[in-house]
């Protein structure tokens, strides 16, 4: 059968099984071969039963000698199956399961799998597994342990994929041989057969080794191929303006060093004449954006047109107003563009984007659409980068000829994931904050308690501060978030806050609404903000002091470490108040992180241990597919040679066009499909 066919079509599924199996994600006999096991029970280690230690979990073989079976208590039942080999005895132990007894009788062979426990010499064996020594056992293998959902056992996964692979002769190479070869890789046939049905554990452990280096390879071409719309290709070169100086000189405040070193990496990038692709990484509140409106200014002062772009309205227009304010005593135009905009003040941007009057264009999403068009951009910047797909910010790139691309988180990546995402970057860090920032003190507290956290709120009001108040994340939709929001208003109103003033803010309410209450917030006309997690990214009000999360253990902490930066912005003592309503161990480990560390990069370290990458950051929105079997912290290793490889590859034929690379580049276009729509792969 073709590898592509649906699964509905193997004899003995049917459509009707089929669909059960959709729910796994599992559509074609592809699906099914690459649906890797979670983990694995080896039952393939037998030990002599004198040889068994307490606690392992271990087979033994042996002959029944006997049964035992009596009640303990009101409910209990203990039965027992003595077995014997040539070493020893061993007690196979069953609760309320004396069933188990009539299956078997004196003398028959069996094997067994399970707990081992010594206790006063007596060896037991707790609730095994047992089966007939001369049946078709799977006590002897190892056994994969799949995911499951919807009743669906693992036994019937286990089948069907053993039924696809029935029904496919081989599966055929798509790595390269010189590549299989210098690797010291299994065959894909080897590799997919063992690793659901492995012959012994070295098997299983060859064919994993070439899952998890295909995995990263693949995914570091493909990475390559989305990234390579702006890669080593010659570019503009713009240089430093003298009259940049200026600028820095009459900006509020001195740079910091960090600050310096970032924009002077920039500069150079600018000046060189390849296309430069940076990201600049800085904690919340380290000041990315005063380097970011520095390098547009530079690109400006130089005759060309600079881009940011920003993934919410009310950053868009902060940015806009910052930059304004500074560099329009220097003659440079500077302007905004996002969806809220009436159709004729858009029309009016577009115009004179196109015919370039205006220097630097400011914006949201609004600025990769069909009709922007601009006269010579030549810089683009993406702030809060983690937000955007990478498809997008290409899309930006494209509207200038190789403009230089900079992209700029709040949110530190770890190292280990910041190699894969962007092995091929160049990365300058932000790693010191202005002088005279406070250190923020963060409480968690449990729900119970959460008068008290509401009584420090009136206090800081009576001081003339502002406090956000977030909402509990209830599901990824803003309609959802929208209507949590308004019930905690709602509440907050009526049982806490009656006399002060109340603030509305999420991701439904109209970009014209939401600028009025940020305004409002922004002028102090509003006490408490409450709000969804549209205020996470960028929001600057220095007044306000108090950061309260509601439910704040359903959080990530690489976003509750992102909210807490909204506050501590000015010269008055802040604090964050995580109120949680879980007691589990995750969630109270997570707030002692919070509590206890300030720095960014470390509690993402921490976040992506707690989570694992695929949810760390949702790969989605990075158009990365998922890592279905490589680990980014158990393989790095293989990590480190699966990039070696690609690097090789990329410099002995960067489109994949030698023939010995066309089904890998095939490949790669597959499992990239959707995301590499807007970039050709000649
Ligand atoms: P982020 O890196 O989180 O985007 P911002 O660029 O919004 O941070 O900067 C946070 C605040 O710090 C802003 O109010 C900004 O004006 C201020 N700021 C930036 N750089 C400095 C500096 N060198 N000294 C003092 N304040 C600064
Ligand atoms: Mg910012």
């Amino acid at each position: 059968m073709d590898i592509n066919t649906p699964i509905q079509y193997i004899k003995g599924i049917g459509p009707k099984r089929a669909k059960k199996f959709n729910s796994l994600g599992i559509y074609t006999l592809y699906d099914c071969i690459y649906y890797f096991p979670r983990q694995y029970e080896d039952k393939s280690r037998f030990k002599k039963i004198n040889e068994v230690e307490n606690e392992e979990k271990i087979s033994i073989s042996g002959v029944i000698i006997g049964f035992e079976s009596r009640k303990v208590k009101e409910n209990i039942n203990i039965s027992k199956i003595k077995v014997k080999d040539n070493t020893g005895i061993i007690d196979l132990v069953f609760f309320n399961q004396s069933y188990i007894l009539g299956k078997f009788n004196v003398k028959d062979e069996i094997v067994a799998y399970g707990k081992i426990k010594i206790e006063f010499g007596t060896r037991q064996m707790i609730s095994p597994q047992i089966e007939l020594k001369d049946k078709e056992n799977s006590i002897g293998n190892i056994t994969p342990i799949y995911s499951l959902k919807n009743s669906i056992t693992n036994n019937e996964v286990s089948n069907l994929i053993k039924l696809a692979l029935d029904n496919i002769d081989h599966i055929q190479e798509y790595l390269p041989e010189n590549v299989i070869n210098e690797n010291k890789l299994c065959s894909i046939d080897f590799a997919i057969r063992n690793i659901h049905f492995p012959q012994n554990r070295n098997s299983l452990k060859i064919a994993l080794y070439r899952l998890v280096f295909e995995e990263f390879l693949i995914l570091q071409l493909g990475l390559f191929y989305l990234k390579s719309g702006s890669l080593n290709k010659n570019g503009i070169s713009i240089r430093k303006s003298p009259k940049l100086y200026d600028i820095i000189n009459n900006l509020p405040f001195s740079l910091t060093k960090a600050q310096m070193n970032a924009l002077e990496d920039i500069l150079n990038d600018m000046e060189s004449k390849t296309v430069m692709n940076r990201l600049v990484q800085g904690d919340v509140g380290s000041g990315k954006t005063v380097v970011a409106l520095l390098a547009l200014a530079n690109c400006a002062l130089n005759g060309y047109q600079g881009a940011m772009m920003a993934p919410t309205e009310i950053l868009a227009e902060q940015h806009f107003n910052s930059l304004n304010e500074i560099l329009s005593k220097f003659g440079i135009k500077v302007d905004l563009l996002v969806g809220s905009l009436t159709k004729k003040e858009k029309e009016d941007v577009l115009n004179k984007i196109e015919n370039g009057y205006i220097d630097i264009l400011v914006g949201t999403h609004a600025l990769i659409e069909e009709n922007v068009k601009f006269k010579n951009l030549a810089l683009v910047i993406t702030d809060e980068q983690h937000r955007f797909g990478v498809t997008q910010r290409n899309k930006l790139s494209t509207k200038g000829e190789n403009p230089d691309v900079l992209v700029m988180t709040a949110t530190p990546i770890p190292r280990t994931l910041a190699l894969i995402l962007y092995g091929d970057l160049d990365v300058s860090i932000i790693d010191e904050l202005p002088p005279g920032r406070q250190k923020i003190d963060t409480f968690a507290v449990p729900k119970e308690k959460r008068d008290i956290a509401y009584g420090f709120v009136k206090k800081q009001v009576k001081l003339g501060r502002q406090v956000y108040i977030v909402c509990p994340l209830v599901e990824e939709s803003e309609a959802i978030q929208a209507k949590a929001a308004t019930e905690l208003l709602v509440e907050l109103k009526e049982n806490y806050f009656s006399n002060l003033r109340l603030g509305l803010l999420h991701g439904k309410m109209k970009p014209s609404e939401k600028d009025e209450v940020m305004k409002q917030f922004k002028n102090g006309d509003i006490d408490i903000l409450v709000s969804t997690t549209v205020v996470e990214v960028g929001v600057n009000v220095p007044n306000a002091t108090l950061m309260i999360v509601e439910d704040a253990e359903r959080f990530g902490l690489a976003q509750l470490h992102q909210l807490r930066g909204r506050v501590g912005r000015g010269e008055h003592k802040s604090y964050c108040i995580l109120i949680y309503g879980s007691k589990t161990e995750i969630a109270l480990q997570r707030m002692k992180i919070m509590e206890q560390t300030t720095d960014g990069f470390k509690i993402s370290e921490q976040d992506l241990k707690l989570r694992g990458p695929g949810e760390f950051f949702g790969t989605r929105q990075h158009g990365i597919p998922e890592l279905k079997i490589a680990n980014i912290f158990k393989h790095m290793d293989i990590l480190k040679k699966a990039q070696k490889q690609s690097r090789l590859i990329i410099m002995e034929d960067p489109n994949l066009t030698f023939e010995k690379n066309k089904k890998l580049k095939q490949y790669i276009l597959n499992k990239f499909k959707d995301k590499l729509d807007n970039i050709s792969l000649n």
